[in-house]
């Protein structure tokens, strides 16, 4: 059997420690562990990575410590628009959906996509469209909605209007997953409500194929949160596996390079998770903390917010 390994992140949106007790952030790290339980399960047992990284994404998207889901940010309009894509590295099958306004697991939606196999991204209403007619959960708008994203959105609103910034939290966030299976493939997924105050109809990198998403056996699997705009422009997903599979870098020096140098020179907040084909976990990041988890070859688990790492059983 091969290696199986798997990565998530919950976002790079995170507040500094102090802003938060101690048992709030136990609650967030909690849900971390429970994600890379739901993922590492499915591999544990055989399972493809595709299903792995969907079944981790659910477990954030369904919780409110999140930006994605419930929980996710609320645009200009007080409106939940909602991303998300997987992409199979096996055979470089993806599916997307923007500014879905309805769908309570948009990942569960990315995913049918793959099997319908007509489109890789359905936008806005038509992707609700799609979500329910393959039987899956719909939701009121109110079921996205937290009074941390209610208090972010007035936050922001108040920045624009004094020319100031935002916090890293009350900005963003986006949760992710990648894995590599025993057979030896790599699956990527991401999901997210986007940045706090976008504008009406924005999309994202998290459903662009090769900049927020992106896997391709023998290179690397990669889910990036941050400012999306940037990570469209530069392709960040892909970028990085081109590095890896063309220049030969090991995956740690392709993803701080872009994080920390690319990125980085635009001041923006960044971060990814990325998982390469013998196993090895990158998880760089630029902010104040990300919300993120792995379990290597080893089988050894951690979890994490800011700098300090803790192991949790799987
Ligand atoms: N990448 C997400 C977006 O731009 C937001 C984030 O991860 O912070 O929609």
């Amino acid at each position: 059997m091969n290696n199986i390994a798997m990565a998530i992140h919950g976002g790079c949106g995170v507040m500094p420690e102090e802003s938060m007790t101690a048992s709030d952030w136990q609650a967030a790290r909690n849900d971390l562990a429970a994600a890379l339980r739901a993922g590492y399960g499915v591999l544990q047992s055989g399972g493809r990575a595709l299903d792995a990284v969907e079944a981790a994404v659910v477990v954030m998207e369904d919780s409110p410590h999140f930006n994605a889901g419930h929980g996710a940010a609320l645009n200009e309009n007080g409106v939940h628009e909602l991303d998300a894509s997987i992409m199979d590295g096996a055979t470089l099958e993806a599916g997307a959906i923007s500014a879905a306004l309805a769908i309570r697991n948009p990942i569960k939606a990315a995913r049918r996509l793959i099997d319908d196999g007509r489109a890789v991204l359905l936008t806005g209403a038509a992707a609700d469209r799609f979500a329910e007619a393959c039987g899956l959960a719909i939701e009121p708008q109110s079921y996205f909605t937290t009074q941390k994203r209610v208090e972010a959105l007035e936050a922001m609103k108040a920045h624009a209007e004094a020319g100031t910034d935002g916090t890293e939290n009350e900005k963003h966030g986006t949760v992710g997953a990648v894995a590599l299976d025993a057979a030896g493939h790599l699956a990527a997924a991401t999901s997210t409500g986007g940045y706090t105050n976008k504008p009406d109809g924005r999309v994202g990198d998290s459903p662009i194929i090769g900049a927020g998403t992106y896997a391709r056996d023998g290179a690397c699997a990669v889910s990036g949160t941050g400012k999306g705009e940037f990570f469209i422009r530069h392709v960040v997903g892909h970028e990085i596996a081109s590095r890896v599979a063309y220049l030969g870098q090991d995956l740690a020096t392709a993803a701080d390079g872009v994080v920390h140098r690319d990125l980085a020179a635009h001041d923006i907040g960044a971060g990814l998770v990325a998982v390469g084909s013998d196993g090895t976990v990158a998880a760089p990041y630029n902010t104040p903390g990300m919300f993120r988890g792995w379990v290597t070859g080893d089988g050894k688990a951690f979890v994490a917010t800011h700098t300090t790492i803790y192991e949790v059983a799987m």
